[in-house]
């Protein structure tokens, strides 16, 4: 049955029927109307009672056994019959089983214990791909093994309101509290229409609870900015030293690393001490009433850390959007440079990874673009105003530079964000944008 949708009275769209490729089926429905889907990810802090919190960890904690049982039984299988246990084969014959012999998984939501499985089943594709190890079993003191997934059926997973205060709706856990995001509110944070499709939650490691949602909603077709001026498009250098350095070809401009990042890895080296001098027993994984303090502190100030890092990134990539019409930055290889052990540190704590795709989904959700130019070409060693190829500006220590050819003055990052801006610019050329030079 194909994906077919309708318009409420309310202004709302409701699907019907099934497909393989949902999220392009459902775009498709849409386009008669002039509508679009848009997905993108919610992540909010739950405030369990006692018994929620007890109801969560069991789900959790379902969830983990389900991963790793599947896991067992799948190397058992292989190495006796030589063939692969497949998780439809696990659902179909061993859920029945095992819910008989544990009845604390029934618990659980059914949702949780599939993508359990289903999460293990893809750790082993990438696996087989090469991409990764071996599996791992889930560790209750892992990320992996602190986390289940629920996914909609029917309103089983909704926000709701009651005596004033937000409540998320959990399959088996029922209504929990959370912190509404500031300066939100509730008809604010899921207008009408919105749906949440998915929710991962985790126990963190400082003890809370987060639910990480995958929000669908309807908004109007964007149509690609297809007509900009020269002046609205952006070339952008990451860097170490500075965060980035942007150019709009009237100059360049430095944004600074936020002083946060240096001062968080000298109190966290600090704590971390702390921690290796307190009492740990490897076997038992126990640890003394001091051990569990010092813990606690590293895993909070990770955590702020974290936070500092997301909204430097949010605020950043909002400036940047509202700014231009195109960003044009390298395309970078993180893998790679997370490999090479003298520059992983500050790329790991910058995290480039995070801020691109911030800046991706900004600019994309209002149709501008983002260029990634292939990390071959060579935007620190061309000099944006000849082109000529200054093959000696390899050397990383080299800040500042005269170009032979024509002799302008070039400042390493700012020459990079400019040539990077003249290749996204003939990039949209090609793809057929055309381009305006301002007056
Ligand atoms: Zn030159």
């Amino acid at each position: 049955m194909p994906v077919s949708v309708t318009r409420q009275e309310d202004g709302t769209f409701v699907f019907h029927g099934r497909s393989n490729n949902i999220t392009e089926d459902k775009g498709n429905a849409l386009r008669p109307y002039g509508k679009q889907l848009h997905n993108y990810g919610l992540v909010v802090r739950l405030l369990p009672d006692s018994a929620q919190a007890s109801a969560l960890n069991q789900q959790i904690g379902n969830a983990r056994f389900m991963a790793n049982r599947y896991l067992n039984e799948r190397d058992e299988c292989f190495h006796k019959e030589h063939r692969i246990l497949s998780v439809a084969e696990f659902k179909g014959k061993r859920f029945p089983e095992l819910k008989a012999e544990f009845p604390f998984l029934l618990l659980s939501d059914k949702f949780g214990l599939e993508a359990a499985v289903e999460h293990m089943d893809k750790a082993f594709s990438r696996f087989y791909k090469k991409e990764s190890g071996f599996p791992k079993f889930a560790s209750k003191r892992g990320k992996k093994g602190s986390r289940y997934t629920t996914k909609q059926t029917g309103g089983n997973l909704a926000f709701e309101e009651k005596g004033g205060l937000p409540y998320l709706k959990l399959p088996k856990v029922g209504l929990v509290r959370f912190v509404l995001p500031k300066g939100t509110s509730l008809p604010l944070l899921c207008p009408k229409g919105t749906r949440i499709l998915k929710a991962v939650i985790s126990r963190t490691a400082s003890g809370t609870y987060e639910a990480s949602l995958g929000m669908e909603t309807v908004i109007d077709r964007v149509v690609p900015v297809d007509v900009l001026s020269a002046r609205d498009v952006i070339g952008m250098d990451l860097g170490l030293h500075d965060y980035c350095t942007l150019s709009d070809g009237d100059g360049t401009c430095k944004v600074e690393n936020p002083r946060w990042i240096r001062l968080h890895g000298r109190r966290l080296r600090r704590f971390q001490k702390a921690l290796s001098r307190k009492e740990y027993d490897r076997k038992t994984h126990t640890g003394s009433k001091n051990w569990e303090k010092a813990r606690l502190r590293v895993a909070r100030e990770q955590r702020k850390t974290a936070c500092q890092r997301k909204d430097f990134q949010h605020k950043l990539s909002r400036a940047l959007t509202d700014r231009c019409s195109a960003v044009v930055c390298e395309d970078l290889n993180i893998k790679g440079i997370m490999k090479n052990r003298h520059l992983s540190k500050p790329t790991a704590s910058v995290g480039w990874y995070g801020f691109l795709s911030k800046l991706e989904y900004k600019l994309k959700k209002e149709g501008k673009h983002l260029i990634r130019v292939s990390r071959w070409f060579p935007s620190s060693q061309t000099c944006h105003a000849c082109g000529y190829k200054n093959r000696e500006v390899k050397d990383l220590g080299i800040r500042e530079w005269d170009c032979p050819s024509c002799g302008v003055h070039n400042d390493r990052d700012g020459n990079a964000a400019e040539t990077l801006r003249l290749e996204g610019l003939r990039l949209l050329g090609e793809a057929g944008v055309r381009i305006q030079e301002a007056a």
